[in-house]
């Protein structure tokens, strides 16, 4: 882990970047998780008249121009976030806007 100064770090709301104070209660810790469609991928025969091969060798060649942390970052993704009471309360009715 390279967040180990995060103990020392102040803490900001995420939205409205007042100073929070840990154990006053005036804030809410958020975590979020995203996580790509986990569906397996439809495979339509001969799409579009190329061969499955052809698709696979395609698909090999895309995912060594990534690395393996950011093919992760694709799938799966972590954020925590930290909000005052007041940026919570709007947040969470309508946590998508
Ligand atoms: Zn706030």
């Amino acid at each position: 882990m390279t967040e180990s100064n995060d103990d020392f770090a102040p803490l900001l709301c995420a939205k409205c970047l007042r100073d929070l104070t840990p154990g006053a209660g005036d804030f809410y810790v958020v975590s979020i998780e995203a996580v790509a469609d986990p569906t397996p991928p439809t495979i339509d025969e001969q799409p579009h008249g190329r061969d499955l091969k052809t698709e696979i060798n395609n698909l090999i060649r895309d995912l060594h121009d990534v690395s393996a942390r950011e093919a992760m970052d694709q799938v799966r993704r972590g954020v925590t976030i930290h909000l005052c009471r007041n940026c919570y309360g709007s947040w969470i009715e309508n946590p998508a806007g």
